[in-house]
């Protein structure tokens, strides 16, 4: 039996540049339906503040990261998000590569957050994406930050103006340099899973009488979030549930969902083999040939990636059957219209043909 838990895992509050505190932001979380929310503020673990908050008979998963970069660096480059070393490592900084040793030695994982993150200089925001490629160890790549490919339509005011009363029109999928990066690793041999975030700091704008809170929480908590499998399910105890939660994560086992245009919960994507079974994130041997199964939960676009090259595409499906018989990555992108846009919907982790 598989459970399915949806989170937000990239989120300031008021202890860095954010504009809520752990109660709102929980708040928004419950408002927006989600399970679990992640609050990763800039270069500080704030400690004590994990736990189940309740809004009636609803409740959420409060849980606390970080998001660490080296504030010296000029330009600002390299953002990583850190979960579950219960220890501050912001003061590893300065070097990514022994910044990740240390996640890793704490027993922690690491993404690297908005690998790709265009400036907007109208708004004073540089570019703050991933430069230095030569790491290894980390956990996986943020595909999909809602605030990075919002930043990347803020080019002229009457866009940006648009934008802040309809930010719904400003999300359409990752970044194809992104998906790029990601199916090179993948190819090579590597297991890097996918995450997506909001990156959500509800901050207030004042220009003249136009006064707005740009991307609140609860909106964002509607939009980009990672859906997590689990084979037990969460029991009402925060730290047995940050454990089920985190060990599903770091194996690949979620997906990145944009839930604005309808709600992804449900998406399955698994395989068959003679002898085996797996989902997101497992590996399943090849031998005489492994069925690829997908379950959406509506119709869509479909397609199938294997190493990064779309194999097979189905339109308007809500299930898909794909036998494979070559070794390699394989993943699942699920795509809809939104807003006269077509938009990427899901994106699942890999399942591992060995
Ligand atoms: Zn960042
Ligand atoms: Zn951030």
């Amino acid at each position: 039996m598989i459970h399915e838990y949806v989170g937000n895992l990239h989120n300031h509050s008021i202890y860095s540049d954010g504009h809520g505190s752990h109660d709102q932001i929980a708040l928004a979380a419950i408002q927006a339906g989600l399970d679990f929310v992640v609050v990763t503020d800039h270069n500080v673990w704030v400690d004590g503040m994990d736990g189940y908050r309740f809004l009636g008979k609803k409740r959420v998963l409060l849980l606390t990261g970080e998001e660490i970069h080296d504030q010296v660096r000029d330009p600002q480059k390299n953002h990583l998000l850190v979960f579950e070393t219960q220890e501050e490592l912001a003061t590893y900084a300065a070097d990514p590569q022994n910044l990740i040793n240390e996640v890793k030695r704490a027993g922690g994982l690491c993404f690297i957050a908005h690998p790709v993150d265009p400036a907007a200089p109208l708004f004073g925001e540089g570019d703050l994406s991933w430069v230095d490629w030569e790491v290894s160890g980390y956990t996986g790549l943020e595909i999909w930050n809602f605030m990075s490919e919002f930043k990347s339509h803020l080019s002229s005011l009457p866009t940006a103006f648009l934008l802040a009363y309809s930010p719904k029109r400003s999300a359409q999928g990752p970044f194809p340099e992104v998906l790029e990066r990601w199916d090179q690793l993948l190819a090579s041999g590597k297991r890097i899973v996918a995450i997506g975030g909001a990156d959500a700091h509800a901050a207030p704008y004042r220009k003249g009488p136009f006064k707005r809170t740009i991307l609140p929480y609860e909106f964002l908590f509607r939009a980009v979030n990672t859906h997590v499998l689990t084979k037990n399910p969460l029991v009402g105890d925060a730290k047995h549930d940050r454990l089920q939660l985190f060990h599903s994560i770091s194996r690949g086992r979620c997906f990145v969902g944009f839930d604005l245009p309808a709600s992804t919960r449900g998406f399955r994507f698994s395989a068959q083999g003679a002898d085996n079974q797996a989902i997101m994130g497992d590996s399943i041997p090849v031998r005489s040939g492994v069925t690829l199964q997908v379950k959406s939960p509506r119709r869509a676009e479909l397609s199938i990636l294997h190493n990064g090259e779309r194999v097979r595409t189905w339109k308007e499906q809500d299930t898909a059957i794909y036998t494979v018989r070559s070794p390699g990555a394989y993943r699942v992108e699920a795509h809809i219209d939104f807003e006269g846009n077509r938009c990427g919907w899901i994106y699942s982790n890999p399942i591992y043909v060995t």
